[in-house]
């Protein structure tokens, strides 16, 4: 029968889109994979850098504690100088002017004291959220170079896997006439090109026509359209998706899809 040809074409051409669907799946999750790895990393990171930060705050205190000591220590040496002083002055006015510079002094201790345990305390907190943070990173490194390595895993299983159908895909592509599968090759790479008809691949270039309606827009195929693609005599499209329609033939104990 010459319209059983064409009949067993929609058939084949079927089928090379269910593989092409699933090749598609495929390379989406290859696609996906890495993505979901650098995110991983990410999390990681993001804890290096609030590590950083804190270390950085930690520095700091540390540094005006040390400033503070040191101004303590100043103030003894110059503390020293005016008692000194006040045992060689003659004069009561001398003696005083230098006992207010030592009060002066004792002043600006007491200052960088208060300072100086504000700072401890300070310096104490940090050093309890850094240590919190390590653990906390570690656990997250572990995390992440297990589920890393899972990805990895995928990755690897799904390049096999893509490897295998590709070489099927390539022994079963000649079963089909040129013409159908140039047609089918010209749309998915005419739907490659736009971000839009990416999604449109997904749904296929041909669409299963099962009582009386197309599977690919769920719209009701016409009776003249549908008769017309019964006949399977010249390739039939849908009026409203405009996808090649392949549609269940009248006799039942034909094979379909
Ligand atoms: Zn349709």
């Amino acid at each position: 029968m010459a319209n059983e040809s064409l009949r067993q074409q929609l058939a084949l051409l079927y089928q090379l889109q269910k593989r092409d669907s699933e090749l598609l799946s495929i390379q989406q999750k290859l696609q996906t994979i890495p993505r979901q790895i650098e995110q991983l990393e990410a999390g990681v990171a993001k804890y290096e850098a609030d590590i950083a930060a804190k270390s950085e705050e930690l520095a700091e205190a540390e540094k005006a504690q040390r400033a503070r000591t040191a101004e303590i220590e100043m103030n003894a040496v110059q503390r020293e100088k005016y008692q000194t002083e006040q045992r060689t002055v003659t004069s009561n006015e001398a003696y005083t002017a230098l006992d207010r510079q030592i009060e002066f002094l004792d002043e600006q201790d007491d200052e960088a004291e208060d300072a100086i345990l504000v700072l401890m305390e300070e310096s104490d907190r940090l050093k309890k959220e850094l240590a919190e943070l390590d653990a906390e990173i570690n656990q997250e490194k572990e995390k992440t170079a297990t589920e890393t390595e899972q990805f990895r895993q995928e990755l690897r299983t799904l390049e096999t896997e893509r490897g295998e159908k590709l070489k099927q895909r390539k022994a079963f592509l000649p079963k089909i006439d040129k013409v159908r599968r140039d047609e089918y090759h010209r749309w998915i790479k005419a739907q490659l090109a736009s971000e839009s008809g990416r999604a449109r691949v997904k749904s296929g270039f041909i669409a299963l026509g099962k009582d009386g309606t197309c599977g690919t827009c769920r719209i009701a195929i016409q009776p003249q359209t549908l008769k017309e693609a019964q006949k399977y005599e010249k390739p039939v499209y849908c009026s409203s998706c405009k996808r090649l329609l392949y549609v269940e033939p009248v006799t039942p104990d034909v094979p379909f899809p």
